[in-house]
Protein backbone atom coordinates (compact mmCIF):
# COMPACT_ATOMS: atom_id res chain seq x y z
CA UNK A 1 0.00 0.00 0.00
CA UNK A 2 1.24 3.85 -0.93
CA UNK A 3 0.88 6.41 1.96
CA UNK A 4 1.45 9.78 1.38
CA UNK A 5 4.61 9.87 3.23
CA UNK A 6 5.81 13.72 2.21
CA UNK A 7 9.61 13.56 4.18
CA UNK A 8 11.71 11.22 5.95
CA UNK A 9 13.39 13.57 8.84
CA UNK A 10 16.66 11.49 10.65
CA UNK A 11 18.15 11.88 13.80
CA UNK A 12 21.88 11.95 13.44
CA UNK A 13 23.05 9.18 15.85
CA UNK A 14 20.99 6.83 14.04
CA UNK A 15 22.59 7.63 10.18
CA UNK A 16 24.50 4.65 10.39
CA UNK A 17 21.95 2.14 11.73
CA UNK A 18 20.96 -0.64 9.31
CA UNK A 19 17.24 0.02 9.80
CA UNK A 20 18.27 3.12 9.45
CA UNK A 21 20.00 2.38 5.41
CA UNK A 22 17.03 0.11 5.06
CA UNK A 23 14.19 2.50 5.33
CA UNK A 24 16.50 5.01 3.00
CA UNK A 25 17.04 2.43 0.37
CA UNK A 26 12.99 1.34 0.48
CA UNK A 27 12.20 5.45 0.09
CA UNK A 28 14.76 6.59 -2.22
CA UNK A 29 11.59 8.80 -3.97
CA UNK A 30 10.89 10.46 -0.47
CA UNK A 31 13.37 13.55 0.19
CA UNK A 32 14.98 13.41 3.48
CA UNK A 33 16.98 15.44 6.01
CA UNK A 34 19.18 14.68 8.77
CA UNK A 35 18.84 16.70 12.13
CA UNK A 36 20.33 16.49 15.77
CA UNK A 37 18.10 15.25 18.58
CA UNK A 38 17.38 18.79 19.42
CA UNK A 39 15.71 20.09 16.33
CA UNK A 40 13.84 16.91 15.83
CA UNK A 41 12.43 17.33 19.34
CA UNK A 42 11.70 21.27 17.88
CA UNK A 43 10.18 19.75 14.90
CA UNK A 44 7.26 17.77 16.91
CA UNK A 45 6.14 20.45 18.25
CA UNK A 46 5.44 22.42 15.32
CA UNK A 47 3.30 19.97 13.51
CA UNK A 48 -0.37 18.77 14.15
CA UNK A 49 -1.13 15.17 14.63
CA UNK A 50 -2.54 15.31 11.08
CA UNK A 51 0.51 16.51 9.51
CA UNK A 52 2.24 13.98 11.17
CA UNK A 53 1.18 11.29 9.87
CA UNK A 54 2.85 12.18 6.22
CA UNK A 55 6.22 12.47 8.07
CA UNK A 56 8.78 9.74 9.41
CA UNK A 57 11.18 10.41 11.85
CA UNK A 58 13.77 8.01 12.35
CA UNK A 59 15.53 7.83 15.82
CA UNK A 60 16.19 5.74 19.30
CA UNK A 61 14.81 4.85 22.07
CA UNK A 62 16.40 4.93 25.40
CA UNK A 63 13.46 4.28 27.47
CA UNK A 64 11.64 0.49 27.37
CA UNK A 65 9.67 -0.40 24.19
CA UNK A 66 8.78 -3.86 25.79
CA UNK A 67 5.83 -3.39 27.96
CA UNK A 68 3.04 -5.05 29.25
CA UNK A 69 -0.14 -3.91 27.39
CA UNK A 70 -1.51 -1.42 28.91
CA UNK A 71 -5.55 -2.36 29.03
CA UNK A 72 -7.36 -1.03 31.31
CA UNK A 73 -8.69 -1.10 34.55
CA UNK A 74 -10.22 -3.70 36.83
CA UNK A 75 -13.42 -4.73 36.86
CA UNK A 76 -12.50 -5.13 32.42
CA UNK A 77 -10.82 -8.30 31.82
CA UNK A 78 -7.91 -8.07 29.72
CA UNK A 79 -4.96 -10.33 28.07
CA UNK A 80 -1.82 -10.22 29.45
CA UNK A 81 -0.69 -9.42 25.92
CA UNK A 82 2.72 -7.72 25.55
CA UNK A 83 3.26 -4.53 23.43
CA UNK A 84 6.60 -3.89 21.22
CA UNK A 85 6.21 -0.27 20.81
CA UNK A 86 9.14 0.09 18.01
CA UNK A 87 7.03 2.64 15.87
CA UNK A 88 4.47 5.09 17.06
CA UNK A 89 2.16 6.98 14.92
CA UNK A 90 0.23 5.68 11.92
CA UNK A 91 -0.02 6.43 8.36
CA UNK A 92 -3.95 5.47 8.01
CA UNK A 93 -6.31 7.14 9.48
CA UNK A 94 -9.07 6.28 11.87
CA UNK A 95 -11.97 8.08 13.19
CA UNK A 96 -12.26 6.16 16.38
CA UNK A 97 -8.21 5.93 17.14
CA UNK A 98 -7.26 6.34 20.31
CA UNK A 99 -3.91 7.65 19.14
CA UNK A 100 -5.07 10.94 18.47
CA UNK A 101 -5.77 11.46 22.18
CA UNK A 102 -2.84 9.40 23.64
CA UNK A 103 0.30 10.44 21.66
CA UNK A 104 2.03 13.77 21.94
CA UNK A 105 5.01 13.56 18.90
CA UNK A 106 2.43 13.63 16.02
CA UNK A 107 5.50 12.12 13.80
CA UNK A 108 5.24 8.53 12.90
CA UNK A 109 8.81 7.73 14.09
CA UNK A 110 10.38 4.63 14.00
CA UNK A 111 13.15 3.51 16.28
CA UNK A 112 15.90 1.19 14.91
CA UNK A 113 17.52 -0.16 18.21
CA UNK A 114 15.99 -3.44 17.47
CA UNK A 115 18.65 -4.86 19.39
CA UNK A 116 17.83 -3.79 22.81
CA UNK A 117 14.17 -4.86 21.97
CA UNK A 118 15.27 -8.45 20.63
CA UNK A 119 17.53 -8.49 24.25
CA UNK A 120 14.69 -6.85 26.31
CA UNK A 121 11.99 -9.87 25.09
CA UNK A 122 14.72 -12.60 25.55
CA UNK A 123 14.94 -11.53 28.93
CA UNK A 124 11.26 -11.64 29.65
CA UNK A 125 10.97 -14.71 28.41
CA UNK A 126 14.03 -15.69 30.35
CA UNK A 127 12.14 -14.73 33.96
CA UNK A 128 9.16 -16.75 33.14
CA UNK A 129 9.69 -19.60 30.95
CA UNK A 130 6.84 -21.73 31.93
CA UNK A 131 4.66 -19.27 30.21
CA UNK A 132 3.82 -18.28 26.80
CA UNK A 133 3.81 -15.02 25.82
CA UNK A 134 2.16 -13.37 22.98
CA UNK A 135 3.71 -10.32 21.78
CA UNK A 136 2.21 -7.93 19.27
CA UNK A 137 3.46 -4.76 17.85
CA UNK A 138 0.14 -3.28 16.48
CA UNK A 139 -0.74 -0.89 19.82
CA UNK A 140 1.14 2.29 18.79
CA UNK A 141 0.28 1.61 15.18
CA UNK A 142 -0.37 -0.45 12.39
CA UNK A 143 2.00 -3.78 12.34
CA UNK A 144 2.18 -4.10 8.84
CA UNK A 145 1.65 -0.36 7.93
CA UNK A 146 5.15 0.81 6.80
CA UNK A 147 6.84 -2.86 5.64
CA UNK A 148 7.61 -1.72 2.76
CA UNK A 149 9.95 0.87 4.30
CA UNK A 150 10.98 -1.42 6.92
CA UNK A 151 11.21 -4.55 6.37
CA UNK A 152 10.93 -5.42 10.02
CA UNK A 153 8.14 -8.35 9.88
CA UNK A 154 10.96 -10.34 8.50
CA UNK A 155 13.26 -9.68 11.60
CA UNK A 156 10.63 -10.18 14.28
CA UNK A 157 9.52 -13.18 11.99
CA UNK A 158 13.16 -14.91 12.47
CA UNK A 159 13.81 -13.28 16.14
CA UNK A 160 10.64 -15.76 17.17
CA UNK A 161 10.73 -18.44 14.60
CA UNK A 162 12.96 -19.90 17.13
CA UNK A 163 11.74 -19.21 20.59
CA UNK A 164 9.82 -21.94 22.40
CA UNK A 165 7.40 -19.96 24.60
CA UNK A 166 6.13 -17.06 22.50
CA UNK A 167 4.68 -16.11 19.26
CA UNK A 168 4.26 -12.65 17.36
CA UNK A 169 1.09 -11.00 16.29
CA UNK A 170 1.12 -8.71 13.56
CA UNK A 171 -2.20 -7.06 13.34
CA UNK A 172 -3.14 -4.71 10.31
CA UNK A 173 -5.52 -3.06 8.29
CA UNK A 174 -3.85 -3.41 5.25
CA UNK A 175 -2.85 -5.78 2.78
CA UNK A 176 1.31 -5.32 2.87
CA UNK A 177 2.43 -9.35 2.85
CA UNK A 178 4.76 -9.30 0.28
CA UNK A 179 8.05 -9.27 2.59
CA UNK A 180 6.46 -10.94 5.51
CA UNK A 181 5.36 -14.43 2.77
CA UNK A 182 8.85 -14.95 2.40
CA UNK A 183 9.93 -14.75 6.20
CA UNK A 184 9.83 -18.26 8.87
CA UNK A 185 5.62 -18.88 9.94
CA UNK A 186 6.94 -20.36 12.92
CA UNK A 187 5.61 -18.76 15.82
CA UNK A 188 3.92 -15.43 13.84
CA UNK A 189 0.19 -15.06 13.81
CA UNK A 190 -0.92 -12.49 11.16
CA UNK A 191 -4.06 -10.58 12.19
CA UNK A 192 -6.71 -8.19 10.47
CA UNK A 193 -9.16 -5.62 12.36
CA UNK A 194 -12.44 -6.05 10.60
CA UNK A 195 -15.65 -3.78 9.97
CA UNK A 196 -17.96 -4.12 7.55
CA UNK A 197 -16.20 -1.76 4.07
CA UNK A 198 -19.57 0.51 4.54
CA UNK A 199 -18.01 1.00 8.01
CA UNK A 200 -14.75 1.48 7.24
CA UNK A 201 -15.44 3.64 4.00
CA UNK A 202 -16.36 6.12 6.19
CA UNK A 203 -14.25 5.77 9.63
CA UNK A 204 -10.68 4.07 8.34
CA UNK A 205 -9.21 6.35 5.88
CA UNK A 206 -6.22 4.83 3.85
CA UNK A 207 -6.67 1.03 5.30
CA UNK A 208 -7.26 -1.63 2.89
CA UNK A 209 -10.75 -2.31 1.59
CA UNK A 210 -11.99 -5.14 3.64
CA UNK A 211 -11.58 -7.98 0.26
CA UNK A 212 -8.04 -7.22 0.03
CA UNK A 213 -7.22 -7.81 3.43
CA UNK A 214 -9.29 -11.06 3.49
CA UNK A 215 -7.37 -11.86 0.38
CA UNK A 216 -4.23 -11.31 2.28
CA UNK A 217 -5.51 -13.42 5.04
CA UNK A 218 -5.72 -16.09 2.54
CA UNK A 219 -2.33 -15.83 1.43
CA UNK A 220 -0.81 -16.13 4.63
CA UNK A 221 -3.11 -19.29 5.78
CA UNK A 222 -1.85 -21.24 2.79
CA UNK A 223 1.57 -20.03 3.35
CA UNK A 224 1.04 -21.80 6.69
CA UNK A 225 0.81 -18.38 8.66
CA UNK A 226 -1.53 -18.46 11.83
CA UNK A 227 -4.34 -15.78 10.97
CA UNK A 228 -6.40 -14.34 13.81
CA UNK A 229 -9.45 -11.48 13.46
CA UNK A 230 -10.04 -8.67 15.78
CA UNK A 231 -13.88 -7.29 15.39
CA UNK A 232 -12.65 -4.62 17.11
CA UNK A 233 -14.53 -1.48 17.30
CA UNK A 234 -17.62 -2.89 16.91
CA UNK A 235 -19.64 0.08 15.96
CA UNK A 236 -23.28 0.54 16.07
CA UNK A 237 -25.02 1.51 12.76
CA UNK A 238 -28.86 1.08 12.61
CA UNK A 239 -27.69 -1.41 10.18
CA UNK A 240 -25.50 -3.84 12.18
CA UNK A 241 -27.04 -6.62 12.01
CA UNK A 242 -26.72 -7.09 8.73
CA UNK A 243 -23.68 -5.47 7.99
CA UNK A 244 -21.68 -7.98 10.56
CA UNK A 245 -23.68 -10.69 9.28
CA UNK A 246 -22.87 -10.13 5.99
CA UNK A 247 -19.08 -9.52 6.80
CA UNK A 248 -18.78 -13.15 9.13
CA UNK A 249 -19.97 -15.10 5.35
CA UNK A 250 -17.43 -12.97 3.32
CA UNK A 251 -14.57 -14.05 6.22
CA UNK A 252 -15.38 -17.46 5.80
CA UNK A 253 -15.71 -17.87 2.10
CA UNK A 254 -12.15 -16.81 2.17
CA UNK A 255 -10.18 -18.38 4.97
CA UNK A 256 -10.23 -21.79 6.87
CA UNK A 257 -11.73 -21.50 10.43
CA UNK A 258 -9.55 -23.95 12.09
CA UNK A 259 -6.68 -21.96 11.40
CA UNK A 260 -7.96 -19.19 12.92
CA UNK A 261 -5.98 -18.89 16.22
CA UNK A 262 -8.54 -16.28 17.38
CA UNK A 263 -10.92 -13.33 17.17
CA UNK A 264 -11.44 -10.67 19.51
CA UNK A 265 -14.55 -8.60 20.17
CA UNK A 266 -14.64 -5.48 21.45
CA UNK A 267 -17.14 -2.56 21.29
CA UNK A 268 -16.35 1.20 20.14
CA UNK A 269 -14.83 2.37 23.51
CA UNK A 270 -12.58 6.01 24.10
CA UNK A 271 -11.48 8.06 26.26
CA UNK A 272 -13.82 11.62 26.86
CA UNK A 273 -11.24 13.04 25.59
CA UNK A 274 -11.33 11.98 22.50
CA UNK A 275 -14.86 13.02 21.58
CA UNK A 276 -13.55 16.87 20.93
CA UNK A 277 -11.11 15.34 18.79
CA UNK A 278 -12.53 13.20 16.87
CA UNK A 279 -15.40 15.98 16.24
CA UNK A 280 -12.72 18.27 15.28
CA UNK A 281 -10.67 16.18 12.77
CA UNK A 282 -13.42 14.19 11.32
CA UNK A 283 -16.78 16.77 11.31
CA UNK A 284 -18.78 13.97 9.37
CA UNK A 285 -18.20 10.85 11.43
CA UNK A 286 -21.46 10.20 13.70
CA UNK A 287 -19.44 8.13 15.91
CA UNK A 288 -19.43 9.94 19.31
CA UNK A 289 -22.97 11.23 18.92
CA UNK A 290 -24.55 7.75 19.70
CA UNK A 291 -25.62 6.64 23.42
CA UNK A 292 -22.72 6.33 25.15
CA UNK A 293 -22.51 5.85 28.88
CA UNK A 294 -19.27 6.52 31.06
CA UNK A 295 -17.73 2.79 31.87
CA UNK A 296 -15.67 2.49 35.78
CA UNK A 297 -12.42 2.95 33.88
CA UNK A 298 -13.35 5.67 32.66
CA UNK A 299 -14.09 5.31 29.23
CA UNK A 300 -16.75 5.86 26.82
CA UNK A 301 -19.09 2.55 26.21
CA UNK A 302 -22.60 2.23 24.49
CA UNK A 303 -24.28 0.66 27.41
CA UNK A 304 -24.12 -2.96 28.20
CA UNK A 305 -27.74 -4.13 27.01
CA UNK A 306 -26.60 -2.73 23.50
CA UNK A 307 -23.15 -4.24 24.17
CA UNK A 308 -24.45 -7.39 24.97
CA UNK A 309 -26.93 -7.95 21.96
CA UNK A 310 -24.30 -7.06 19.39
CA UNK A 311 -21.63 -9.27 20.66
CA UNK A 312 -24.44 -12.30 21.20
CA UNK A 313 -24.96 -11.73 17.34
CA UNK A 314 -21.52 -11.77 16.40
CA UNK A 315 -20.66 -14.80 18.64
CA UNK A 316 -23.38 -17.18 17.38
CA UNK A 317 -22.67 -16.06 13.61
CA UNK A 318 -18.84 -17.21 14.30
CA UNK A 319 -19.25 -20.34 16.45
CA UNK A 320 -21.75 -21.79 13.15
CA UNK A 321 -19.05 -21.02 11.00
CA UNK A 322 -16.30 -22.50 13.32
CA UNK A 323 -17.48 -24.47 16.54
CA UNK A 324 -13.97 -24.24 17.72
CA UNK A 325 -12.85 -20.90 17.55
CA UNK A 326 -11.09 -19.24 20.15
CA UNK A 327 -13.09 -15.69 20.96
CA UNK A 328 -12.38 -13.53 23.82
CA UNK A 329 -13.23 -9.97 25.02
CA UNK A 330 -10.92 -7.07 24.89
CA UNK A 331 -11.61 -4.69 27.66
CA UNK A 332 -14.94 -6.54 28.71
CA UNK A 333 -16.38 -6.68 32.45
CA UNK A 334 -16.75 -10.38 33.72
CA UNK A 335 -20.84 -9.72 33.23
CA UNK A 336 -20.88 -9.61 29.79
CA UNK A 337 -18.34 -12.32 29.04
CA UNK A 338 -20.85 -14.14 31.38
CA UNK A 339 -24.00 -12.96 29.20
CA UNK A 340 -22.25 -13.90 26.25
CA UNK A 341 -20.53 -16.64 26.86
CA UNK A 342 -21.44 -18.38 29.76
CA UNK A 343 -18.35 -17.90 31.37
CA UNK A 344 -15.69 -15.71 32.40
CA UNK A 345 -11.75 -15.62 33.20
CA UNK A 346 -11.64 -15.58 37.09
CA UNK A 347 -8.27 -13.16 36.73
CA UNK A 348 -6.33 -11.42 33.68
CA UNK A 349 -4.07 -14.20 34.44
CA UNK A 350 -6.77 -17.11 33.48
CA UNK A 351 -7.20 -15.47 30.54
CA UNK A 352 -3.68 -15.44 29.59
CA UNK A 353 -3.59 -19.44 30.76
CA UNK A 354 -6.69 -20.10 28.28
CA UNK A 355 -5.13 -18.60 25.46
CA UNK A 356 -1.85 -20.99 26.15
CA UNK A 357 -4.08 -23.69 26.31
CA UNK A 358 -6.21 -23.04 23.39
CA UNK A 359 -2.90 -22.65 21.26
CA UNK A 360 -1.58 -26.27 23.23
CA UNK A 361 -4.59 -28.38 22.00
CA UNK A 362 -5.31 -26.81 18.54
CA UNK A 363 -1.95 -26.02 17.22
CA UNK A 364 -0.11 -28.99 18.50
CA UNK A 365 2.78 -28.62 15.54
CA UNK A 366 3.53 -24.93 17.88
CA UNK A 367 6.02 -27.30 19.19
CA UNK A 368 5.68 -25.15 23.09
CA UNK A 369 8.21 -25.88 25.88
CA UNK A 370 5.67 -24.00 27.62
CA UNK A 371 3.44 -23.19 29.16
CA UNK A 372 3.67 -25.89 32.29
CA UNK A 373 -0.35 -24.77 33.43
CA UNK A 374 0.42 -25.90 36.54
CA UNK A 375 2.52 -22.66 37.16
CA UNK A 376 -0.14 -19.64 36.13
CA UNK A 377 -1.59 -18.17 38.41
CA UNK A 378 -5.18 -18.20 37.49
CA UNK A 379 -7.10 -16.80 40.68
S1 LIG B 1 -4.98 1.51 11.74
FE1 LIG B 1 -4.98 1.43 13.99
S2 LIG B 1 -3.24 2.72 14.60
FE2 LIG B 1 -3.73 3.21 12.46
S3 LIG B 1 -5.11 4.96 12.55
FE3 LIG B 1 -6.37 3.10 12.47
S4 LIG B 1 -6.79 2.58 14.62
FE4 LIG B 1 -5.08 4.04 14.60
Amino acid sequence: MNFPIEKIIIDNRVVADELTRRILKNSSHIPSEIVTEEILNVKTSKFSFTEGKRILAVTTQNGEMVKPCPGTLPPYICCQYTVINQITQCPMDCTYCVLQAYLKNPFITIYTNLTDIFQSIDKLLETQPWRFFRFGTGELSDSLALDNFTGLSRDYAEFFSTKKNALIEFKTKTDSIELLLESPTKNVVVSWSLNPQIIADREETFSANVRDRLKAARKCQDKGFLIGFHFDPILWVPEWESLYYELIQKLFSWVDGSGIVWISMGSLRYPPVLKEIVQKRFPKSKIVYEEMIRGLDGKMRYPRPLRVEMYKKIYQWLKEKAPDLFIYFCMESPVVWDQVMGTHPGSNGELDFWFARSLKERFPFLDMDAPQFDKYVIG
